[in-house]
């Protein structure tokens, strides 16, 4: 897979080439500028390939429509993404399709409920501007709560990083072990010590597989 990002830049993933079975979980590192959220972005064909394919179960993404393909996997980015003026709830769910003890659950599951409860009204709390009452990390967790809900089998992590302390870090990583058993996980990781116990580790350098 080669992608870039503008004809005239340097692609951002070189001729990248490796296989994931279903429910493995694969931990992914190397260091800043390697190319980890543009694999991340390629999977969501928010870039899209220039030359090579990806397949999911045999299915070239490439050929599927962008809303089954978004669909169909969930994503934790780096710099999550809330919607501000609307409530937590609406969040997670903007078609109201669960109740708000399964939202509750959600929230519980990613441990940020307690979080949630502290604000005044709770799950029906307003986002503010750039998701400002939560922190990265804490947006991090509420974004694990939206992908609890929809129990996607593919799940991509794009871990902050720096923007989150060890101990989130660790809550982060025990919520989706215990939430997304059965799932394929990929996961970008800035500490060994969060991918160590994963089936494989891709590392990533210079947008190329080492
Ligand atoms: P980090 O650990 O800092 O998150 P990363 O491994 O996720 O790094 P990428 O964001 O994938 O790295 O960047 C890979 C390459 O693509 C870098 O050379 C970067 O400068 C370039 N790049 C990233 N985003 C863009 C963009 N929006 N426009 C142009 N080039 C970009
Ligand atoms: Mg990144």
């Amino acid at each position: 897979l080669t992608v870039r990002y503008r004809a005239g830049l340097p692609p951002a993933l070189k001729g990248v080439s490796f296989q994931v079975k279903s429910g493995q979980r694969v931990g992914i590192c190397g260091r800043t500028g390697s190319g980890k959220s543009s694999l991340v972005q390629a999977l969501f064909r928010i870039l899209e390939a220039e030359e090579g394919t990806i397949q999911i179960g045999g299915v070239d993404i490439s050929k599927l429509g962008l809303h089954k393909l978004r669909q169909s996997m969930s994503v934790i980015p780096q710099s999550p993404v809330l919607f501000s003026g609307t409530s937590i709830r609406f969040n997670l769910d903007p078609f109201s399709i669960h109740d708000d003890e399964t939202i509750r659950e959600a929230l519980a599951d990613a441990q940020i409920l307690d979080a949630v409860d502290e604000l005044p009204d709770g799950i029906h709390s307003m986002v503010a501007e750039a998701g400002s009452n939560f922190s990265v990390g804490q947006e991090q967790l509420l974004c694990l709560a939206r992908a609890i809900l929809r129990k996607s089998k593919i799940l991509i992590l794009d871990e902050s990083g720096a923007n989150i302390d060890h101990q989130t870090d660790a809550l982060l990583q025990q919520a989706v072990s215990r939430s997304f058993e059965d799932a394929t996980i990929l996961s970008v990781a800035h500490r060994l010590g969060s991918i160590i116990d994963h089936d494989l580790v891709l590392v990533l350098g210079d947008g190329k597989v080492l």
